[in-house]
């Protein structure tokens, strides 16, 4: 555990599947060398396969005894997808425009099929997904090298691109398969949840672009927080498989709102839903009724004209309100510590170089 832990809240009920998240995140960190396939920020269909394909099913995290499962390693080609290209130059000989490779499986390939029978009981909804920034994070325990570190001063678990030698354990134990291989350097990488930005009180890429405002971020013991709020005083905020055993730090707000089923006539089935609980159970645990009939409370209890700050906090009125990095916790961390200029961020992807400040500064308690 950390000190402080740095956390996301994602409120599914407003995510429209957009995925500007994803391209912010791609166009910031993984468009080049070797990390055409990452998406360190993926927002996936559900009901679906995921990406990498099926990954609920490849194994890794702990079992009830702490003991870490086996866990594969997903195939490029088959599970990920080969990234493929298009022959711009070729078209101005006439040629037609095409990929370079037989695309057979990408990132959402299965975009928006869900399940079930249109128009009777179809239905789908979006998860984005990024690294948890677990509390007991499978990669790290996985990696023989002790390449992957959690800062002390944040929670955000990072892996040291020196001591990295691309033995991809940690590939195989995130159950969450947040890390992936990069075949040009020959190391892994993984979100990094921005924190170049989160340290000069920015939030992340992915939630500073959000175009349906469903990302909060914050810290876990900010008590004056919305992710505080969300995640500890209303208890609407649920990790995502909390069952794989390593805490994660992404909360989600499953879907309250399910349209009825039709019947064999078209009519709407009083009392029906769409999307069913026991697979919301199934993702974020047994606490799902309860936050469904917590938000709808707070739902009518609004319609009736009455206050309610559950649902205030929800709508996000103001976007900036949504991320509160604790009023320049990072500055001034650096500022009493006489901190040199940042350093560039490559250099700073490294175990001890900015952490030990960080590291200091909390054991004296001053944050
Ligand atoms: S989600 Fe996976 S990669 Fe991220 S900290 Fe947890 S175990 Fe590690
Ligand atoms: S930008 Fe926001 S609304 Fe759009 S897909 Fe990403 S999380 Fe969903």
């Amino acid at each position: 555990m950390s000190k402080r832990q740095l956390a996301m809240v994602m409120d599914l009920n407003k995510c429209i599947g957009c995925q500007t998240c994803t391209v912010a995140c791609k166009t910031q960190w993984t468009n080049r060398n070797g990390r055409d396939y990452m998406y360190w920020n993926n927002v996936e269909t559900f009901p679906g396969t995921g990406y990498p394909r099926n990954w609920q099913n490849l194994g890794g995290g702990f079992d009830p005894s702490g003991d870490l499962k086996k866990g594969v390693v997903p195939n490029l080609e088959r599970d990920y997808g080969i990234p493929w290209e298009y022959n711009y130059s070729e078209l101005e000989k006439g040629k037609q425009f095409r990929p370079h490779v037989d695309p057979r499986w990408g990132p959402n390939w299965d975009e928006d099929e869900g399940a079930g029978t249109f128009p009777y009981d179809n239905y789908f909804f979006y998860i984005p997904r990024i690294c948890n920034h677990c509390d007991n994070p499978a990669c790290l325990a996985s990696c023989p090298r002790d390449a992957i570190f959690k800062r002390d001063s944040d929670g955000v678990v990072l892996i040291d691109q020196e001591r990295c030698q691309g033995y991809r354990y940690c590939v195989a134990g995130c159950p969450y398969k947040k890390i992936y291989f990069n075949p040009k350097t020959g190391k892994s990488e993984k979100c990094i949840m921005c924190f170049p930005r989160v340290e000069k009180g920015l939030p992340s890429a992915c939630s500073q672009q959000c175009v349906g405002r469903i990302r909060f971020m914050g810290f876990l013991d900010d008590k004056e927080g919305q992710v505080h709020k969300l995640v500890n005083e209303y208890k609407v905020a649920l990790p995502l498989r909390a069952d794989y055993g390593t805490t994660p730090n992404v909360f989600y707000v499953p879907p309250v709102d399910s349209p009825p089923k039709y019947d064999a006539n078209g009519k709407p089935i009083p009392g029906s839903d769409r999307i069913p609980v026991e697979e919301l159970e199934r993702l974020f645990g047994p606490e799902v009724k309860r936050v469904i009939k917590t938000i709808k409370d707070e739902k009518e209890k609004k319609k009736n004209g009455k206050e309610s700050q559950l649902l205030d906090i929800l709508i996000a009125f103001k976007h900036s309100d949504m991320f509160r990095m604790d009023h320049g916790y990072y500055s001034k961390n650096s500022a009493s510590m006489g901190t040199k200029k940042l350093a560039p961020i490559d250099e700073r992807y490294v175990r001890g170089k900015e952490t030990k400040v960080f590291t200091n500064f909390l054991e004296r308690g001053q944050h």
